[in-house]
């Protein structure tokens, strides 16, 4: 039996089979969780056949900045499962223009707010709507999270404060959720190719620095991620909330990587 049998996680934010919520929800569902997925209305036949692949039974629409389809995605969990074990928040979303050229020049107001609506505003909104499904349950809620939240790094501009933020809210519901037994965590991920990867100026250059640089010498896969994410949503990770787990390789660990005298 897996360990996250008789678990009900709602999984929001796969888009295609290369998403990190996707390689999640394999890895839940191999532990025994019943999912459930969201997608936005565009990618709606690209993720049912996958959700349906993992024996999902309920799909929905969700776009995160309405808060009617909020409320009605929470509404149809309530009638269909009563209550809710783990919520999986993997969504980010800046305008391209944000993302392109220097990060003094490339921010304007309307970019950082959508920027910090879509990727981080959306966990409190989600977190909202969970809590009176998680009473009982030992609730888990994980987010994603990327090094731009603590470090520069050249293009990610505005996405990096839109993380810091997200990283701020997951100490907050922590702390707001705790005394109900319900936990909210971060995984940091180190670079992987996905649909959102591809609107970050650089990207190839970032896998090749992970591969250069990392303690282990390679770029993280999506097993990775999907496995620290099913165990820190898992009861395996009981006295574990507020936390930022680095899924990245070991690269944010590392201070300076060059050969010493001798060595190639
Ligand atoms: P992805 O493109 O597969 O997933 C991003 C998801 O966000 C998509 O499913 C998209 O539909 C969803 N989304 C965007 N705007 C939305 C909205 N308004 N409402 C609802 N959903 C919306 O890319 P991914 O890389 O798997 O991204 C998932 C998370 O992982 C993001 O938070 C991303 O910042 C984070 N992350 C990615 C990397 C990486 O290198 N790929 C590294 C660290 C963290």
């Amino acid at each position: 039996m897996g360990f996250l049998a008789g678990k009900r996680a709602f999984i929001v934010g796969v888009a295609t089979d290369r998403s990190i919520a996707w390689g999640i929800a394999q890895a839940m569902h191999r532990e025994g969780a019943e999912l459930a997925f969201s997608y936005v209305e565009k990618l709606r036949e690209r993720v049912e056949p996958l959700a349906a692949s993992l024996g999902a039974r309920l799909t929905m629409p969700l776009d995160v900045t309405d808060d009617a389809q909020l409320d009605a995605a929470f509404a149809l969990l309530g009638r269909e499962w009563g209550g809710l074990d783990i919520l999986v928040h993997a969504v980010a979303y800046a305008p391209r223009e944000a993302l392109t050229g220097r990060f003094l020049t490339a921010t304007s107001r309307e970019g950082f707010r959508i920027a910090h609506d879509v990727s981080s505003y959306s966990l409190t909104a989600l977190a909202q709507r969970s809590q009176p499904l998680m009473r009982g349950h030992r609730g888990a809620l994980l987010t994603l999270s990327y090094l731009g939240a603590m470090r520069s790094i050249p293009g990610y501009n505005v996405m990096g404060l839109a993380k810091a933020s997200l990283e701020a809210n997951v100490r907050f519901l922590a702390a707001d959720l705790g005394p109900e037994g319900i936990r909210v965590n971060a995984i940091s991920a180190g670079p992987i190719k996905t649909l959102a990867a591809a609107g970050i100026p650089g990207f190839r250059k970032m896998l090749s620095r992970v591969a250069e640089i990392a303690p282990l010498r390679r770029n993280v896969m999506l097993e990775d991620v999907g496995n620290a994410a099913a165990f820190l949503c898992s009861d395996l990770a009981s006295g574990i909330t507020g936390e930022v787990l680095h899924v990245d390789s070991g690269f944010s660990t590392v201070g300076m990587s060059f050969p010493l005298e001798g060595e190639n």
